[in-house]
């Protein structure tokens, strides 16, 4: 970890002038819980020194993260945060409108933002479950059935946080409840019907092929293209295995270290930074490194 004190050495390009974001040649795409958020407290306390560097540089962090548009509007709120975000893993791209000059296109205009969607509706996959309850009754639950009180018993949040929990636009949690030999079956007929399942904590998701690396790259290129820009320079910064094609797909990786599990296992060896900090510390640590390898930050003495 870097302890001497730094200083932006200057834009990394001049902003249009016109109150829209620096032009810049450089961006930061980033995961939040247990790389910008602590993996308890949630706080972003230690990432803070990092971020306000980002924007004296006029450098973009773009939030990308499993959660719901919901959820990361809150927190970019707390984070001050106004660039695009992804949500749900990469099913969607949210770009507040009037971000670039020019809608990009692919997208659609909703709510304030240019929504670029890269998966399938979760009203697909409510669907699919509806269909399944007649071949497995009784072994599985769902948010859009559980509702915001069976939400709220099923994960322990609160009732206000449960609402958040269940906004949700391409995915929808299942929470197994027959045998591990049925489960199989359950499982094979979710994929059978379209779905890609992934294993969180207590809940199966169900959702389309989108991932985080996808939507890096189709953000990217518009970045590139709005700028006028040939080649951007990017990192993307995570902590977990849904990072990994986000990882892979950055000019440079940087994988922040968790307190309990293994580096995130990319397989590329060039462009790599690993953090000996822990989450939003070893973020941090690892952007400011990256930072100085470009020559956009000096040290003070
Ligand atoms: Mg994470």
């Amino acid at each position: 970890m870097n302890s001497v004190p730094l200083s932006a050495s200057g834009r990394a390009e001049a902003g249009a002038g016109d109150g829209r974001p620096a032009g810049s040649a450089f961006l930061v795409f980033s995961d939040l819980d247990g790389t910008l958020l602590d993996h308890h407290s949630y706080s972003h306390a230690a990432a803070q020194p990092a971020i306000d560097l980002l924007d004296a540089l006029g450098i973009p962090l773009v939030l990308v993260s499993s959660k719901t548009r919901a959820e990361m509007v809150a927190l970019r709120r707390r984070l001050a945060n106004g660039h695009p975000f992804v949500v749900e893993n990469g099913a969607a791209v949210f770009i507040p409108e009037g971000y670039f000059a020019e809608q990009p296109a692919g997208t659609v205009a909703r709510d304030g933002y240019w929504v670029r969607e890269l998966a399938a509706p979760r009203a697909r996959w409510i669907a699919l479950l509806e269909r399944l309850e007649g071949e497995f009754p009784g072994r599985f639950e769902y948010f859009a059935r559980a509702g915001e009180a069976g939400i709220a018993a099923m994960t322990g949040l609160p009732p206000a946080q449960a609402a958040l929990a269940n906004a949700r636009e391409y995915s929808e949690p299942v929470q197994w409840r027959g045998d591990d030999a049925t489960l199989e079956a359950f499982l094979a007929a979710c994929a059978a019907g379209g779905a890609k399942v992934s294993r969180g904590g207590r809940f199966y998701s169900l959702g389309g092929e989108a991932d985080k690396g996808e939507a890096l790259r189709w953000l990217r290129a518009q970045f590139a293209m709005a700028r006028g820009i040939r080649h951007i320079k990017d990192l993307a910064a995570g902590d977990g295995a849904n990072d990994v094609p986000m990882l892979e797909s950055a000019g440079t990786a940087l994988l922040v270290r968790a307190p309990d599990r293994p580096l995130p296992p990319v397989r590329r060896d060039e462009g790599v930074l690993c953090s000996d900090a822990v989450g939003p510390a070893g973020w941090a640590e690892g952007v400011t490194q990256w930072l100085c390898e470009n020559g956009l930050v000096t040290q003070d003495s």
